[in-house]
């Protein structure tokens, strides 16, 4: 649990994001602020899906032992609050499995019993696109929206990286929706036509991707204005939205591989019946 948190911070959050130290545990801070283990991404040198190990130099050890003394020595109490209120600097460094040239740096800066993430070299937007490259022949055209709406998150700009998200549900779930909408028989499609987007969303909901649906909330954020959209707001909800389109797309890419291998069976076993037939 705590090693994920660090690898999250690491690969998934954007910079200046703020983690208050006071909802976790001690250990769980210096785990961050130390942190030795995985990296779990995709490395920008290999272009490829990697593993990162981080490395403590002597010094940093030392420090790691010193601040776990201060910290034993008074749980909770004036003296703990004081160690992580003034300004401090923590820089880690990962070196990629395959290649030890490959370096993944980080730099913390703890003050006000806060960590934040001040630097990053490469991004986590670097980090995450091997993640998001599978959805590229799927997403078409909305695979720039796809590409933008990570970057602006990366950069902690909230309500851009939202919008993109939404161009997404736009031009392509509800597009996608619309085509299979249109041949059911009971469709009213000058109704539609003349719908705001809530209430088309609405009419859509049938083919829609359940995780969009289901999620009442995510529905109604999805549903508002851009200029009713607060960059707080946005920050908050934008990985929930991103893996609810995630798990979309892996569903349907998913099928079509079924739908290619019971292809595959389909005609593997006519070229069979053909084989027999002709004896
Ligand atoms: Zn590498």
């Amino acid at each position: 649990m705590e090693a994920n948190k660090a690898n999250d911070l690491i690969v998934q959050e954007p910079l200046y994001k703020k983690v208050e130290i006071s909802k976790m545990t001690h250990s769980e801070a210096i785990e961050i602020l130390f942190y030795k283990g995985y990296v779990d991404c995709f490395c920008p040198y290999c272009e490829k899906p990697s593993v990162f190990s981080g490395k403590l130099t002597i010094e940093q050890e030392q420090r790691k032992i010193n601040l776990q003394i201060s910290l034993s020595g008074s749980p909770g109490g004036n003296r703990t609050r004081k160690l992580f209120e003034k300004p401090e600097i923590y820089q880690l460094e990962f070196f990629c499995s395959r290649n030890e040239n490959h370096i993944l740096n980080v730099v913390y800066k703890v003050e006000n019993e806060t960590i934040v993430k001040i630097g990053q070299s490469p991004s986590s937007f670097e980090l995450q696109r091997g993640e998001f490259k599978k959805y590229k022949t799927i997403l078409g055209n909305s695979y720039n929206d796809l590409y933008n709406a990570i970057m602006f998150y990366s950069s902690r700009s909230g309500v851009a990286a939202f919008a993109h998200l939404r161009r997404i549900i736009e031009n392509y779930f509800i597009a996608k929706a619309y085509k299979e909408c249109k041949e059911l028989p009971d469709w009213n499609d000058i109704k539609y036509k003349e719908a705001k987007f809530v209430k088309k969303l609405d009419f859509l909901k049938v083919k829609l991707p359940e995780t969009l649906t289901q999620n009442p909330r995510l529905y109604s954020i999805i549903s508002k204005g851009i200029h009713e959209l607060e960059e707080e707001e946005c920050l908050l909800y934008f990985e929930a939205l991103k893996e609810c389109i995630f798990l979309s797309l892996d569903d349907t890419i998913e099928e079509n591989r079924r739908g290619k291998s019971k292809k595959k069976i389909k005609s593997e076993l006519s070229r069979i019946d053909n084989k027999i037939n002709k004896k």
